[in-house]
């Protein structure tokens, strides 16, 4: 059993991970501020003796009176239409302060701690499909800035603390990733094709939708960070951490489309500024040194979410 602290544990791939870890008979202790996230999400583990949730914003320090081994840092809305206009400055804050306020708690507590970091830091990637060597291309002043420059402050932060400060860090960079326990408002494209094709409405394509991405099961992708957080001291990363098949979101739209029926028609929107025309993850490290791959193609990922919204639909 090991005392694990996660932050963003009520989000998307938080509240995954806190059920996957205290299933596991982990100690496990949950902090949020629930902007994305939601308690809802960790309803079949709330009762647990071996959960905690802290309601804290980890902009602000964060002080734990219990023994800690392991942190792992899932805060910040990862959702575009979350992360941008209003909530951008909170957004750098909770990317930089935050990451500073959990590596403050790794090193007092001696614990473990890795990062989910984003294939965003590539930014509009001029090298396909990314490696960890490649060192992105990001707009420093758009839109998205404040996620994929924070998120790469807050790697700049892990290597120093890890460097000057003796920290056991690990860093992965997450991409595009999908399944039960997305919240169904939050904009991302698979979410938002799903509800929409189940509500019979227009699904929204932005630009020409021959823009692609490489969709990640949940359950594939959290059973690889668990695999970071236990490989051999030293092994930093950063390491992609994704699903290779790539597709466009024309394509996407079609299958999702083709799986719920419906009367649904394409709607064509403006494309968002500096949304990143490609973008497929260089897995062979994670290959190489965590033996892992995805096993769960889009088609079963997405009868598996599609079940997901429908059972959530009528609760
Ligand atoms: N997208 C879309 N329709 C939507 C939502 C998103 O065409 O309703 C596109 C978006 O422009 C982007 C891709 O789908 O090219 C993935 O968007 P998402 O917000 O899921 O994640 P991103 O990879 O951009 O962070």
């Amino acid at each position: 059993m090991k005392n694990i602290v996660i932050t963003g544990g009520t989000g998307f791939l938080g509240s995954n991970l806190c059920i996957r870890l205290v299933n596991e008979g982990n100690r496990v202790i949950c902090v949020d501020n629930n902007y994305t996230g939601s308690l809802e999400n960790i309803a079949e583990i709330a009762d647990n003796p071996n959960f905690k949730f802290i309601l804290h914003d980890i902009i602000e320090p964060l002080e734990i009176d219990e023994p800690i081994d392991e942190i792992y840092n899932l805060a910040c809305p990862a959702s575009p239409s979350a992360y941008q206009g209003k909530h951008s400055i909170a957004t750098t804050k909770t990317c930089v302060f935050g990451s500073i306020n959990v590596l403050e708690l790794a090193k007092k507590h001696n614990a473990r701690i890795l990062q989910t970091s984003t294939s965003e830091i590539y930014g509009e990637p001029i090298e396909h499909p990314q490696t960890e060597t490649y060192r992105g291309n990001v707009n420093p002043i758009g839109l998205r800035a404040c996620y994929d420059e924070g998120k790469r402050c807050a790697e700049s932060l892990f290597f120093d603390y890890w460097r000057h400060e003796g920290v056991d860090i690990k860093v992965v960079r997450i991409f595009n990733t999908y399944g039960p326990k997305m919240n169904p408002g939050d904009g991302r494209v698979v979410s938002n094709f799903i509800v929409q094709a189940l509500n019979g409405e227009d699904i929204t394509i932005y630009g020409d939708g021959s823009q692609t991405r490489s969709f990640c099961y949940v359950d594939d992708l959290i059973e690889v960070i668990v695999r970071m957080m236990a490989s051999e001291k030293g092994f930093t990363g950063p390491v992609n951490i994704g699903n290779p098949v790539e597709f466009t979101i024309k394509e996407l739209a079609n299958k999702v489309l083709s799986k719920i029926g419906g009367n649904s028609k394409l709607a064509r929107l403006p494309l968002p500024s500096d949304d990143p025309t490609q973008r497929q993850p260089d897995i062979t490290l994670a290959k190489e040194k965590l033996g892992w791959e995805p096993k769960t193609m889009l088609n079963e990922g997405l009868d598996k979410t599609i079940a997901y919204f429908k059972e959530k639909a009528n609760k």
